[in-house]
């Protein structure tokens, strides 16, 4: 759980630090990108008055198999968040003018205590890890006839692969004769 106690805080610039770990913030669409490392938070958070501006960054560290080879790929992932926070029951004309809609400014009650963060973080991360990588863009992928890492090594199943179109031409011929 990744949350900041406002109640007493004082005007002016914090930090703070998180360290979660994966198993905590465990996401459905990334069955295959497994964490490496605890997930690291990284905020600074501004208040004045009743208004907060959270920015923070977002530290992953994840192996996901390219989706071409199957080669697990190690890839960090440094990821920027930025929150509004306003103590207040809704948006006035003045937030209108600065152009924050009410997805960008989370309005806090009166009487919440802390800013909870958890869900923004697994929102950010699921927007920001990508579920298709590939290991480069140059990669030749498994062959499709005996599976071995086209990357490493060669195989002569392609000399033996008829191309579909001249398949449907051959099968047309036979039928003709
Ligand atoms: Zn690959
Ligand atoms: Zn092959």
């Amino acid at each position: 759980m990744i949350e900041i106690d406002v109640k007493h805080l004082e005007n002016g610039l914090h930090h703070y630090s998180f360290e979660v770990n994966p198993e905590d913030i465990y996401i459905e669409e990334f069955e295959n990108a497994h964490f490496r490392d605890k997930v690291r938070v990284e905020i600074a958070l501004q208040k004045w008055s009743d208004d907060f501006t959270l920015e923070g960054e977002i530290f992953a560290r994840s192996i996901i198999e390219c989706s071409r080879c199957l080669t697990p790929c190690d890839l960090h992932f440094h990821l920027p968040i930025k929150l509004y926070f306003k103590r207040k029951l809704k948006l006035s004309e003045s937030d209108e003018a600065i152009n924050l809609t009410e997805d960008d400014l989370i309005t806090l009650s009166y009487d919440e205590s802390t800013i909870e963060l958890d869900g923004r973080i697994r929102e950010t991360l699921i927007l920001g890890i990508p579920l298709k990588v590939l290991c480069s863009e140059n990669c030749q992928g498994l062959c499709p006839m005996c599976g071995i890492n086209l990357n490493e090594e060669t195989c002569d199943c392609h000399s033996t692969v008829i191309d579909p179109r001249w398949e449907k031409l051959r099968q047309l011929s036979i039928q003709k004769s």
